[in-house]
């Protein structure tokens, strides 16, 4: 076996948002400093930068929802979206992320080059690089889907969509319409509502509500954490341990925390909602948990205020003056809010992807499955990791700590090439074929199956998510079986990208 410790790859990171920083401070941990990063926008932050909707936080405790190696002193239980921009901008520039990002560039295509063994990769601004590894770091959810309902370009007044917001609209006075009832939507109806605007949401269908109160942290508390960070240990431990124990295990079929799932969902949506009529509105018929659990906690006491509107009926069609629903009524309209989710299965894509011997992106996906081994590696590509692809999320776990796992595999796997062990590192047909039957084994239990339309669903109805307790996902990638991988050495390549 050749031992070579100098071999350093060059690796091309395509997203500069949480994962795609992650993947540079790993790497650099590595000793791997020939790392590019391609970021569209103008900015790090990638959903963070995005979304600016009134409201906007995470929905899990951000002590969990952040990097293990750098704790923040969060200002409340969920940062608000504009804490968790400047933390990320933060770590950027601590860890010098920054200077490894070239902005205002798309990847148009990655190809793979049969004869070269390595990744040529193209964007639009005619930049144009060959490198040993690419990792895709191009979040589940970036591409705002518009709802399919006619009419919607001849509303007369502005339309947008969340992850777009209009900040140059005026909403003094103005009726607004708020398509989609999804974890979007239930934080920014209540700031809408609160503003004491007349708000109209169009409800398709109702969302189990996990209440989960955004207490604020004294400034005391933030001080002593300040003063002396490994204070905050503590109560990443509980958080973890708490959406680990209690949230994951109950979405993936552990009869007592689903149980409790469902007895706390359940009496809040009964005790937070006195009218009966609006209660049965806000009903789901499926089961808890199935579609993506909204963790909130402003949304039910301002669906009940008197500006607010929720409109069950469906929606015949959108018309200058507003939203026409099935029944013929008109719901007059100033400005239109589209909640309407994102297209969940787009990954890298649009871009050309192409792996060895032309095998292109759909060939493997075509049929609307999506597939991978250990939710990162997919057969036919060498060399090129998806970070968070199909086999996550993992309920409503934090995705930062699903990337820090699959990054410390990543470089694991790279190290094999490093070591000279193999040029070219792919997961056998039959390692992805294994996985996804893991998957599809494990769906059974969990409440994903449990009759409802979520963003989770492949073309099958099949969710594509990771069925099984937290410690399973990390366990899976503990260890490297080579027998799941395809490793090809190139002789003639011999310390070829050596530094
Ligand atoms: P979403 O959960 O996909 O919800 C989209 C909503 O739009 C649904 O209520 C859907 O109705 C409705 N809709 C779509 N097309 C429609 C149409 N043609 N007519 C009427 N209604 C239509 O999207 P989201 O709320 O943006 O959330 C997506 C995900 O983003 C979340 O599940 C979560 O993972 C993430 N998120 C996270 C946070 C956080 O704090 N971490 C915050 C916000 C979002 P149906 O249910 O009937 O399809």
């Amino acid at each position: 076996m050749t031992q070579n410790p100098q071999r350093t790859p060059s690796v091309l990171v395509i997203g500069a948002g949480a994962t795609g920083m992650l993947a540079v401070i790993r790497l650099r941990e590595a000793g791997i400093t020939n790392v590019t990063v391609i970021e569209k926008a103008d900015r790090v932050g990638g959903t963070w930068r995005d979304n600016t909707y009134p409201g906007v936080a995470c929905d899990i405790p951000s002590h969990h929802y952040c990097y293990s190696f750098e704790p923040a002193p969060w200002k409340a239980q969920c940062a608000t979206g504009a804490e968790l921009k400047d933390y990320l901008e933060h770590v950027a520039k601590k860890y010098r992320v920054i200077e490894r990002v070239r902005f205002g560039r798309t990847v148009t295509s990655c190809l793979w080059d049969d004869a070269g063994g390595r990744w040529t990769v193209d964007t639009d601004k005619g930049d144009h690089f060959v490198v040993d590894f690419v990792i895709a770091a191009t979040g589940i959810l970036h591409h705002p889907k518009m709802p399919d309902i006619p009419g919607l370009d001849s509303f007369a007044g502005p339309a947008w969509h969340t992850a777009r917001w209009r900040h140059d609209v005026d909403l003094q006075g103005q009726r607004i319409g708020v398509i989609g009832t999804g974890s979007t939507s239930h934080q920014v109806v209540p700031e809408l509502v609160n503003a004491g605007h007349q708000v109209h949401v169009f409800q398709r269908t109702p969302q189990w509500v996990f209440p989960f109160p955004n207490l604020p942290f004294p400034e005391w508390l933030r001080r002593r954490w300040i003063a002396k960070p490994e204070r905050m240990r503590p109560w990443k431990t509980f958080y973890k341990a708490f959406i680990e124990q209690f949230f994951v295990k109950a979405t993936v079929g552990h009869p007592v925390q689903n149980a409790l799932l469902n007895v706390t969902v359940k009496s809040y949506l009964r005790l937070a909602v006195r009218n009966r009529d609006l209660r049965q509105k806000l009903t789901p018929d499926y089961r808890v948990g199935c579609k993506r659990m909204v963790v909130n906690f402003t949304f039910y006491p301002a669906i009940q205020k008197p500006n607010a509107h929720l409109e069950t009926e469906a929606i015949e069609r959108i018309e200058p003056e507003g939203v026409r629903l099935k029944t013929g009524r008109l719901v007059p309209l100033d400005a239109l809010v589209l909640s309407t989710g994102f297209h969940n299965f787009n990954y890298v894509r649009p871009m050309t992807l192409v792996g060895r011997n032309g095998h292109r992106l759909e060939d493997s996906w075509g049929q609307g499955r999506y597939t991978s081994a250990h939710a990162v590696l997919m057969a036919h590509f060498p060399n090129f990791f998806l970070m968070l692809g199909p086999g996550t999320p993992i309920g409503n776990n934090s995705v930062i700590g699903m990337a820090e796992e699959q990054l410390d595999y990543v470089v694991r796997l790279i190290g094999i090439w490093r070591r000279g062990e193999a040029d070219e590192i792919e997961p056998t047909p039959q390692a992805v074929s294994a996985f996804t039957r893991y998957i599809k084994a494990g769906l059974g239990k969990s409440v994903w199956t449990g009759g409802c339309q979520s963003w989770y669903l492949d073309a099958d109805g099949v969710p594509v998510v990771f069925p099984y307790p937290w410690q399973d996902f990390v366990r899976s990638m503990k260890e490297i079986n080579t027998h799941e991988l395809t490793m090809v050495r190139r002789p003639r390549l011999e310390n070829a990208h050596a530094l």
